[in-house]
């Protein structure tokens, strides 16, 4: 595979070259956000800071964090945008939706060179997920309002590759177009890489490999980094698959997955600048390897919703050893994300990490799963209840459960009570995978 570069210059750029331009973007943008947004004024006002408090990145932490539910309220009280949209509509050229997995969704405004960063950004994420001129890449995602849609189309034309947007929902014109097209390049979710692994494999008697997929890029929940699952597709596809994440306030994608597979790339160098906390003290991290925490983001070139310090509530852990591919940014694995988080006797646990313990006993197990919640999160009395399905051919029910409790518990020190159910039992997803299942009404 060829292991050029989108933009060599900044992507193997050493770390103080690099902090000299994110310096003097940051006083600038800092400066426009002092000058122009209502939201920060008020915010930073209310914590008696002044612009001349902050005189360098360092200063950073000096300065409050930005919640999602801020600026949701923000947009609630003052439509269509909020006071943290600084931008007249006449300079605004789209306006996006985010996902909603938190609540009501929010608006996020572009403008003309908003949408140039964030093209530049995107391409440069979907580059070192090995996305090339050559390709014809398949996009089964949706178009609309969501991130992961339109500015990733703009972001493949921008590479040069040749972007086929089909969306969701339909199989059959995935597999119809990609034999007469000669597709190699899906852009999905992982589950739907799994859905459709298992949808040809039934309808056409197909093996997912015969497809011709040999790169899988995918994104918007963490499976792409989940190892077993990771390694399940690319064993289905006989392909690679990349992950990348993005952040609907700040940019569509901001980290890619190089060929070496350790972890993804941090691509907006120049245009985001990331932070390490302690979730719980909102304490800043050290940026080193091996640590975790959660990122937070603070834009250093946004005219329409600039965001100063806002709380990804993305679980992540850092890699900052060198990479093969001669990127010099920082690499990370998420964890899942704060909101998914469940507590069970002081022990944090996410989703994703069951779901990895529960796909490695594969073929036994489908790899399908449910966590069922009785009562709202985060914190869980043990043991917690997780549904799994069974492969057909699986005839000791009884051990396979006790394997699977004990996985869990040695692993994740938790205790679960496994419920095998059918192959077939539980929902298939085509867009995000959704691990938790609420028994309870939701206030
Ligand atoms: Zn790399």
């Amino acid at each position: 595979m060829d292991d050029t570069l989108f933009n060599e210059q900044i992507e193997t750029m050493g770390a103080e070259e690099l902090r000299t331009i994110q310096e003097i973007k940051f006083s600038k943008q800092l400066d426009y956000v002092w000058q122009k947004s209502l939201f920060y004024q008020k915010k930073f006002g209310k914590y008696g800071i002044k612009r001349e408090d902050i005189k360098s990145l360092e200063d950073l932490i000096h300065l409050p964090f930005t919640e999602k539910d801020e600026l949701r309220k923000s947009q609630e009280e003052h439509p269509p945008l909020g006071t943290h949209c600084v931008a007249p509509m006449d300079d605004i050229i789209r306006i996006h939706s985010s996902s909603g997995t938190t609540g009501i969704p929010t608006f996020v405004g572009i403008t003309r060179h908003d949408h140039k960063v964030w093209t530049d950004i995107t391409a440069r994420s979907l580059y070192a997920k090995s996305v090339r001129p050559t390709d014809i890449l398949i996009h089964a995602v949706g178009l609309t309002f969501f991130v992961g849609g339109l500015p990733v189309k703009d972001a493949i034309e921008h590479i040069g590759a040749a972007f086929v947007p089909i969306g969701t929902g339909a199989s059959d014109r995935v597999v119809m177009t990609t034999k007469r097209l000669g597709g190699n390049a899906l852009h999905c979710t992982p589950s739907y890489a799994q859905y459709l692994a298992d949808y040809v494999r039934k309808k056409y008697h197909m093996d997912p490999s015969e497809l011709g997929f040999r790169k899988l890029v995918v994104g918007a929940e963490p499976g792409g980094g989940v190892p077993t699952v990771k390694k399940r597709l690319q064993n289905e596809y006989q392909g690679l698959v990349s992950e990348g994440m993005g952040n609907s306030d700040a940019a569509p994608i901001i980290f890619g997955e190089c060929p070496a597979q350790q972890g993804m790339h941090f691509c907006a160098q120049e245009y985001i600048f990331p932070e390490l906390i302690d979730p719980d003290s909102g304490e800043a991290l050290p940026m080193k390897d091996g640590a975790e925490g959660e990122l937070v983001y603070t834009l250093l070139d946004r005219e329409c919703c600039p965001v100063v310090r806002f709380r990804t509530r993305d679980r992540i852990t850092i890699f900052t050893d060198p990479c093969e591919c001669g990127r010099t940014s920082f690499r990370i694995r998420c964890i899942g994300r704060t909101d998914d988080m469940l507590i069970l006797l002081g022990v944090n646990v996410f989703p994703s990490a069951i779901k990895d313990v529960i796909t490695s006993f594969r073929p036994r197990t489908t790899g399908d799963m449910i966590i069922l919640l009785d009562k709202p999160g985060p914190k869980v009395e043990p043991p917690l209840k997780i549904q799994v399905e069974y492969s057909p051919g699986e005839k000791n029910l009884d051990t396979l459960k006790k394997e699977l409790e004990t996985s869990l518990r040695d692993k994740l020190v938790f205790r679960a009570d496994v419920e095998l159910v059918p192959e077939g039992t539980l929902p298939r997803f085509e867009m995000k995978a959704n691990l938790i299942k609420k028994l309870y009404e939701e206030a």
